[in-house]
């Protein structure tokens, strides 16, 4: 009855870890709310459950850990602080996130207006929790975070001013297995598995050249993989990467690894040949770059504008070659951009190329396309001074400068490092079969 307990907290305590965030809070606990006086909180974290094949009794291993909240020094009741945690969200500002926290408008307006503080908060990611003592009357007395860059970010009051500090965190890391059937979109699937949002996306990266994990798989498919996790003392700081994944569609189980061999680094299957996407640089057989990423002096040269793209110089009628294997989403008319083509490829990858005198035959929304495939040619329709081709390149949405990112390669790995990438694979998918068959209970249908 214990363990049956113990089971369902770690769930619990699981699936709030593993929400569809990749920066994972300092305690499970969505708020944490209590007078301090050295008093030690017990958490469930990261639990793995797991089944015995033969004789169906469930085990479980959960890692229960006593957290320790510093003691302070009490006054008189007046002086008691309180702990809060909240998550920060996408759309906060670290002044709501510091109302919520409870921290006056005073102190928030203090923290804020602080140089170094304020730098500190600007490590801040979406989704990462946030604890804050604060007394009665809303003096902030200590904040706590863990930054983008994995370290311990404090914010602190001594001696009535404001003290910030950073320190690296020891992180442990665990390795992970989660396997599920495809009941309708294999990544969301993966999700209800409790596999990471970030780590969801790793699939299709990792097998982008050979299925389309978004969109390709079907009802009945499987998908498994390993992965890593980070754990500071005890607790859930993020997933990390994926390591070995395989899927079994129409009856045939295709397999990738993450191998990383200097030069060479990316997914590759089991034979050491590229799974991943792969990038051109350049969308034109031949071309001049007209102009560059970044800023740059707008059309009246007064004033200095972003540019999100790369415009190549070629003559009319130049053919436009797709980057990448993608999906045409997009080909019509854009004000600004006129004539446009945008592509998604898998890997969350999506490129633009505007200005065109007109479409590849053929070339509308679904279009699958290949690599050096034509999907139109350069022109100046919409707002362009003269002929050219501009180009945008965007990953998670974030637009990269095409010239200088750091692109899957989609090349095969050199012959000297295939003994060394077999030896590996080897070993992760036997570790990946070896957790499958000891299955986790709540991830299989
Ligand atoms: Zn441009």
């Amino acid at each position: 009855m214990q363990k049956n307990i113990l089971l369902t907290k770690a769930l619990e305590a699981s699936a709030t870890a593993v929400a569809a965030v990749d920066r994972l809070s300092l305690s499970p606990r969505q708020k944490l709310v209590g007078a301090v006086a050295g008093v030690f909180l017990t958490a469930v974290v990261g639990a793995i459950a797991t089944v015995d094949g033969s004789a169906g009794a469930v085990n479980a291993h959960a890692v229960v850990e006593k957290i320790r909240i510093d003691p302070v020094t009490l006054g008189d009741a007046g002086d008691s602080t309180f702990w809060y945690e909240e998550r920060f969200g996408r759309g906060d500002t670290f002044g709501s996130l510091l109302a919520r926290l409870q921290v006056s408008n005073i102190d928030a307006s203090r923290v804020v207006g602080d140089a170094a503080a304020s730098r500190l908060l600007r490590k801040l990611r979406p989704g990462t929790s946030v604890r804050a003592e604060v007394s009665r009357v809303g003096e902030l007395q200590q904040l706590e975070f863990i930054t983008a860059d994995d370290r311990l970010g404090r914010i602190a009051r001594a001696d009535g001013r404001i003290s910030t500090s950073e320190r690296i965190l020891q992180m442990t890391r665990e390795v992970v297995a989660r396997s599920t059937v495809v009941r309708s979109r294999a990544l969301a699937d993966v999700q209800n598995a409790g596999v990471p949002a970030s780590v969801a996306l790793q699939f299709s990266q990792a097998f982008g050249s050979a299925i389309d994990v978004g969109a390709g798989l079907v009802r009945g498919d499987r998908i498994a993989g390993l992965y890593e996790v980070f754990y500071h003392e005890g607790q859930l700081v993020r997933a990390g990467r994926l390591l070995a994944a395989e899927v079994t569609h129409g009856g045939q189980t295709h397999r990738a690894l993450w191998f990383d061999g200097g030069s060479t680094r990316g997914y590759f299957n089991p034979q050491g040949e590229s799974t991943q996407v792969g990038f051109r640089r350049v969308p034109l057989d031949f071309a001049k770059v007209n102009s560059g990423f970044g800023s740059r002096l707008d059309a009246s040269g007064q004033q200095w504008v972003t540019h999100k793209g790369i415009d190549f110089g070629a003559p009319i009628g130049t053919p436009v070659r797709a980057t990448g294997d993608g999906v045409v989403d997009y080909a019509g008319w854009q004000s600004g951009y006129g004539n446009v083509v945008v592509l998604r490829h898998s890997g969350d990858y999506t490129t633009l190329y505007a200005h065109l005198s007109q479409f590849s035959p053929g070339t509308r929304t679904g279009l699958r396309i290949g690599q050096g495939d034509t999907i139109g040619f350069v022109g100046q329709t919409g707002w362009a001074t003269g002929p050219h081709l501009h180009y945008e390149l965007r990953h998670h949405g974030v637009y990269m400068n095409p010239m200088s990112a750091s692109l899957p390669s989609g090349a095969n790995l050199p012959a000297r490092q295939q003994a060394q990438l077999q030896a590996q694979a080897k070993a992760l998918f036997a570790q990946l079969e070896a957790s499958l068959q000891s299955t986790a209970v709540a991830l299989v249908d």
